[in-house]
């Protein structure tokens, strides 16, 4: 019941203890194996679960693993309802990431300069996590922002993001998508919306609670 039984590299395992991580919270516990093992999960998980951490150790686990001289793309993208979540997400896959070499993270909201966050996709950062709205504009506008070598799609609380209205944008991003990918949802609640999204957006998931 420790991070190091976990299979996480040294400097994810590091920067847990840095943050004062001393062991995994349940949903860690039961999510981390399985994403690092490339499966689609679904997790009802609220916020103060530590759902964050959750889905941002293996997905950085997996982009370490991943071979010297790959060419940059945007690998993982996560997609929050909120540019208050988007903003606490990506300040905390920083922190999970500060050891790690050569990891790129970008934040693509409302309310910040379009130009800059157009010049940060277009360098191809290694994760994204944004607002779908935004994200959208982008991709529509620039052809040289796209998804094409995604690995890993994140919808942070989708509930939230269909009760925003935030539908259409999740599905046409999803199509933007490679299919062959790993998806992770985390949801506080699971209605009837959530579940078509799973059926649209995963493979076989692997359903867990917290
Ligand atoms: P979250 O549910 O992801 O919003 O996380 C809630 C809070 O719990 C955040 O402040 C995290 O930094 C913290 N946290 C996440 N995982 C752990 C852990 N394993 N041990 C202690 N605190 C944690």
């Amino acid at each position: 019941n420790s991070f190091m039984e976990l299979n996480l590299s040294r400097p994810l395992l590091r920067a847990c203890e840095i943050l004062g991580y001393n062991k995994p919270t349940p949903i860690q516990a039961a999510c981390i194996p399985l994403a690092i093992n490339g499966r689609d999960i679904c997790a009802s998980a609220i916020t103060g679960s530590g759902k964050t951490a959750a889905f941002a150790l293996p997905t950085l686990e997996r982009l370490l693993c991943r071979a010297k001289g790959t060419p940059p793309a945007v690998r993982v993208l996560i997609l929050t309802p909120t540019r208050e979540l988007a903003v606490q997400v990506h300040s905390m896959v920083e922190k999970l990431a500060q050891f790690v070499k050569d990891i790129r993270c970008c934040l693509v909201v409302g309310g910040l300069s379009t130009k800059l966050q157009e010049s940060a996709l277009r360098s191809k950062p290694d994760i994204v996590v944004a607002t779908p709205g935004r994200m959208i504009d982008h991709i529509r506008n620039s052809m040289s922002v796209h998804l094409d070598e995604l690995a890993v799609l994140i919808l942070d609380e989708a509930d939230r993001l269909l009760e925003l209205g935030f539908s259409a944008e999740i599905r046409e991003l999803i199509r933007e998508c490679p299919k062959r990918r790993q998806t992770m949802l985390f949801s506080a609640t699971m209605t009837e919306e959530v579940g078509e999204l799973i059926k649209l957006s995963m493979n076989k998931p692997m359903r867990l609670s917290a």
